[in-house]
């Protein structure tokens, strides 16, 4: 009687197993124009089965699921890029959702994020997120590679594509970040969608899922942070500033 309760309170802890993000670099280092792939797809791909990030030269938006990494180009064509190509940054996590909810209703992104917030009760806390499902609208965008010197991220930005793509069934990954991460990562919701027939997705600017999509959420209590070595743009980089109006403007 005794070991059945001792193993359960280890699977209430959440620390058996999954449940840790594993991120190269940081956001700020994306924002002040470090676009250089200094980590490599294969890496990312063995450090989580679910996330998210940019590829080498901030050639498109970056989605993992199930351990596979997927390039969404600004022309709207999706890659299985080579282990070798390079990213500036990335966030994964080992997914095992803790807790699963089906929408009753069409919910808007706000609607939703609402809905996700009731599951995910530790404002301090990191969540990976799942959503997979049928969306009425889906509206992405994807940015074209960079060119050196590269422009900060605002700048580069400005030449995203929008795609428009609902209805279509899909799947959405990301994370809740805190506030108190915001130079290391992206503070509330980022989120990326991958169409089911793999051929369409990007960067989520906005969407309305439809009844019946399985909202999956893992609070994650570990965090590794991978930093480029000395030398490159990463250790040039101007990074005492608070960005975060910037943040604001590219990634909502
Ligand atoms: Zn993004």
């Amino acid at each position: 009687m005794k070991k059945a309760i001792l193993v359960l309170a280890l699977l209430s802890c959440g620390c058996a197993g999954g449940g840790k993000v594993t991120q190269f670099s940081t956001i700020d280092a994306l924002l002040a124009g470090v676009y250089d792939g200094d980590f490599d797809c294969a890496q990312v791909a063995r450090a989580g089965n679910l996330g998210l990030g940019t590829f080498d030269r901030l050639d498109g938006e970056m989605v993992v699921s199930g351990h596979r990494v997927y390039q969404v180009k600004s022309d709207g064509v999706v890659l299985r890029p080579p282990g070798s190509l390079g990213t500036p940054f990335a966030t994964v996590v080992n997914f095992r959702p803790d807790k699963t909810f089906k929408t009753s209703s069409g919910l808007s992104m706000r609607a939703l994020e609402e809905q996700i917030d009731r599951l995910c009760p530790n404002p301090n806390g990191i969540y990976a997120v799942r959503l997979s499902g049928r969306f009425s609208a889906m509206k992405t965008r994807s940015v074209p590679a960079q060119c050196k010197p590269y422009p900060d991220l605002v700048v580069a930005a400005e030449k995203q594509t929008i795609f428009e793509l609902g209805p279509i069934d899909g799947t959405v990954v990301g994370f809740r970040f805190p506030a108190y991460f915001k130079s290391l990562n992206v503070p509330g919701y980022h989120l990326h969608f991958l169409s089911k027939s793999k051929s369409s997705g990007g960067h989520i600017l906005g969407m309305t899922a439809e009844s019946g999509s399985v909202v999956q959420v893992q609070e994650c209590k570990r965090f590794e942070l991978l930093l480029p070595g000395a030398g490159g743009a990463f250790s040039k980089a101007l990074l005492e500033h608070d960005r975060s109006r910037e943040l604001q403007q590219v990634e909502r």
